[in-house]
């Protein structure tokens, strides 16, 4: 793994919630070096003059055609940037392999198949195989040769993903695993060579296989007709009484979950890296389509709701890929440290990942709600012709909608997130407690007004200090009154995952803009600057709404009202022209002819 980005100062996962980051450690995108944008760059070419002439024939599934790119991309290094060099990889930072995914994210169908393959297809070998599996399984994953799936999900167990049907039971002579079931939704399904396949050795024992195509007993489905991402190969898998040799169980016998979990860690972070992709093409699509499209004898760039669309694209654009860069960088410096306490490579990226879990299903929520938001509103811009096929845009739009339903649904993040900053509250790993209980002081004690501080941003800086205080009294009450029967309250959960969300992407987006500036001077980053604060007003709206409807759910008499008091109080903005701050931002872009930050 290359260290050739200096190491910054991590706070450990989920500790933002009580501690204030400071901006000038924490990593921003401002911070790439050449490398990685030499990368990200190879990347985006790789799309321009491979994928993106053909999407219509890759749409319509013309055989060959995906797996012909797979390995193209694999000549190109594409699919090795997280893999070791003794294994055929190129052994990258885990920045660049997250550049990797960004930049290969407007690849629509493509970077579907692509970041299956080289996560959920390669991940699990990679970090769980013994020396054999690796050496037989993964040079050929790096290179394209062998094409990865990953089988978890079943007709009836998602979410619920441990409520597997699909047995394993050894046979007589103690050479195979006979598995029996079924698997559905399986991305890269069609063509693929090698499977990751979960099913319960002897129907109790959760457990991982690597299948190969061919291998008796196993066949795939019909490809399933989609509302989007049509040229992503997606089928059923069936097992009948299909022999799996038993050097090719994937870690220890009903440990499987481990392995789940854990890779859907990565998973999310990267599918949040593949969704600023697409979200930053389709807004270049708008932009482009903005200035060349007439209406009332003007572009309809020039019309102040089209110019609201832009700015607010890009605004959330900026403040997802401020987060998304600020988590990378501390999972690659945990990794480090890891390692340099004698971790093997893949327990130390492990343990890296599973340290930010609460970041990365934030990351996932937050990224595929933007692109979600991007390629709508970029509809809207095109018009009639963003309804038409012969747009890109109307590609993206179909294409982005399922970001939001796989590597967990939005609900189960959201619900995990909180769930997880609980636990890690609980077992002493985040000390919530402390802070909570001083702001539970401070709501007792008189308003202090004013704000003395004349350093730069100080005013931001405090609004995210009231964010989180908002959190830590709704989120600390709420525990304190519903105690056990809270993870039944799914709806107040949400509401303090939306709070937790809201202002992790705000302070990210703060602490980069806060760099940016100090380097740069306030005059030289002024879109940067209107950005971070659109995005911060609003989330303090959201803070409020959220924060009321959470209070008003569980609390009643003098604590509700002293909460309701607080929370009115916390979220106090001073006024601010968002109006001017979006022109600013939209106007910049049409200059530009493209999102420029
Ligand atoms: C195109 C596509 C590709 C896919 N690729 C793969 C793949 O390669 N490999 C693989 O294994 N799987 C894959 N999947 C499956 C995917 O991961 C699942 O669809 C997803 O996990 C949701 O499961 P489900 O569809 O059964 O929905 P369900 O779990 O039935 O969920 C339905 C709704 O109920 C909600 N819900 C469920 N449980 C709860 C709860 N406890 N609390 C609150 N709300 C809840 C969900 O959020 C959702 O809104 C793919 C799916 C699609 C559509």
């Amino acid at each position: 793994m290359s260290t050739s980005t200096p190491a910054t100062t991590s706070l450990k996962g989920g500790e933002w919630l009580i501690k204030e980051s400071n901006a000038f450690e924490t990593f921003t995108p401002e911070d790439f070096n050449e490398e990685q944008l030499m990368v990200k760059d190879m990347c985006l070419q790789f799309l321009a003059t491979e994928v993106l002439p053909v999407c219509d024939r890759i749409d319509k599934m013309e055989p060959g055609l995906m797996p012909g790119l797979m390995v193209k991309a694999g000549e190109q290094g594409l699919l090795g940037s997280s893999i070791p060099e003794n294994l055929g990889g190129l052994g990258k930072d885990f920045i660049t392999s997250t550049l990797v995914n960004e930049g290969l994210g407007g690849g629509y169908s493509f970077s579907v198949a692509i970041a299956a393959h080289t996560g959920i297809g390669t991940l699990p070998i990679l970090y769980f195989g013994t020396e054999a599996q690796k050496q037989k399984y993964i040079p050929k994953l790096a290179t394209g040769e062998w094409k990865g799936a990953y089988g978890l999900t079943e007709p009836n167990s998602g979410s619920d993903a441990l409520g597997a049907k699909t047995i394993a039971k050894l046979s007589d002579d103690g050479k195979h695993y006979i598995l029996n079931g079924q698997k559905c939704w399986i991305t890269n399904g069609g063509f693929a060579d090698v499977y990751t396949v979960f099913a319960k050795i002897d129907g109790d024992k959760f457990s991982c296989f690597i299948v190969e195509r061919g291998m008796e007993g196993f066949t795939q489905g019909p490809e399933e007709h989609k509302m989007g991402i049509k040229g992503s190969s997606t089928v059923q898998l069936y097992f009948q009484d299909c022999k799996v040799p038993v050097e090719n169980l994937l870690g220890e016998v009903g440990k499987g979950h481990i392995i789940a979990f854990n890779i859907l860690n990565i998973g999310r972070l990267k599918l949040c890296a593949a969704a600023l992709g697409g979200a930053k093409m389709a807004v270049n699509e708008s932009v482009t389509y903005a200035k060349t499209r007439e209406q009332f004898k003007t572009a309809i760039a020039n019309f102040g709701a089209i110019k609201f669309k832009l700015a607010e694209m890009a605004t959330k654009i900026f403040v997802s890929e401020s987060a998304l860069y600020r988590t990378s960088k501390w999972i690659d410096d945990k990794e480090v440290e890891l390692a340099a306490a004698g971790k093997p490579f893949n327990e130390a990226l492990l343990g890296a990942a599973e340290e930010y879990a609460v970041e990365c299903a934030i990351l996932k929520v937050h990224g595929s709600e933007v692109l979600d938001y991007v390629v709508d509103e970029g509809v809207q811009v095109h018009g009639g012709n963003g309804f038409s096929d012969e747009y890109a845009i109307s590609r993206a739009y179909r294409d982005s909608r399922i970001n939001r339903i796989y590597e967990g649904t939005n609900e189960i993040n959201r619900l995990l997130s909180v769930d997880m900053i609980l636990k890690r509250a609980m077992k002493g790993k985040l000390d919530l407690m402390g802070p909570a209980m001083a702001v539970s002081k401070e709501l007792m004690s008189i308003p202090e007004f004013g704000n003395d501080d004349e350093t730069p941003f100080a005013k931001e800086r405090k609004a995210i200090v009231n964010m989180k205080k908002c959190i830590l009294m709704v989120a600390g009450a709420a525990v304190q009154k519903l105690m056990m029967t809270l993870q039944d309250e799914q709806e107040i959960l949400m509401n303090i995952a939306d709070m937790a969300i809201e202002t992790f992407e705000a302070e990210s987006a703060l602490l980069r803009v806060m760099k940016i500036a100090d380097k740069q001077g306030e005059t030289n980053c002024q879109q940067q600057i209107d950005m971070m604060r659109i995005y911060l007003n609003d989330a303090m709206d959201k803070v409020n709404k959220f924060g009321k409807d959470a209070i008003n759910a569980f609390a009643g008499g003098d604590e509700q009202r002293m909460m309701l008091l607080g929370l009115k109080r916390f979220t106090k903005m001073e006024p601010f022209n968002s109006k001017d701050a979006r022109r600013r931002v939209a106007d910049k872009m049409i200059g530009e002819g493209k999102y420029c930050w």
